[in-house]
């Protein structure tokens, strides 16, 4: 029998330009490449946008979202997606600066993992991811491939994006710029 085909949503960001893949979008489009290669099934891929950096030392983020096909279970996509990351590398001698490439597991066709209970042990994966609903780097592309997805049985990530783009004409009323 074949194995079951799993959906999932992952993030892609970066902060970094790669030594040989170039500019933050370029290294999205680089990973997005890396999965297919290792025989990831692409099945959308979001604009890639661009967020301005939040401290004085950091450099702007590039962020998309894609939707995957695949028969790994989500342990099995993390554990591709860190070796993904580990590939892409880090700035030599920054141990601690910022990464050429976070990749994130946000939501997948099973529902919740772990199946079963509610919270995850802290640190462990969890599926849907534990924060991407207030980010909205995260939840802006997500919503240009897959707005109808209904997260774990509750808002679709049109809702959720839209909860947050009140959240932000709020906050722009209550701090006017001066
Ligand atoms: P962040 O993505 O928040 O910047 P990291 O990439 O350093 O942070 O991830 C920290 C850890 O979070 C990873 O080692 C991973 O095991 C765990 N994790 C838990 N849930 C998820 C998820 N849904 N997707 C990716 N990593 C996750
Ligand atoms: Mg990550």
């Amino acid at each position: 029998m074949e194995p079951p085909i799993h959906r999932y949503a992952i993030a892609l960001g970066s902060n970094r330009r790669h030594g040989r893949h170039g500019s933050p979008a370029r290294v999205i489009a680089a990973a997005l490449a890396a999965l297919a290669a290792a025989g990831v099934e692409v099945a959308a891929i979001s604009p890639t946008i661009h967020t301005a950096a939040l401290g004085p030392a950091g450099r702007g983020f590039a962020n998309a979202a894609a939707i995957v096909r695949t028969p790994l279970d989500p342990p099995a996509l993390l554990a591709l997606l860190k070796r993904t990351e580990r590939a892409f590398g880090r700035r030599r001698g920054r141990r601690w600066g910022p990464r050429v490439l976070d990749l994130d597991i946000i939501l997948w066709s099973g529902g919740r993992w772990p199946p079963g209970q509610r919270r995850a042990r802290p640190g462990a994966l969890a599926v849907p991811h534990a924060a991407f609903a207030g980010r909205g780097f995260v939840v802006r592309p997500l919503a240009a491939v897959a707005p109808a997805w209904r997260v774990a049985g509750g808002h679709t990530v049109a809702q959720i994006k839209a909860r947050l783009d009140r959240r932000k004409r709020m906050d722009a009323r209550a701090r006017p710029a001066l």
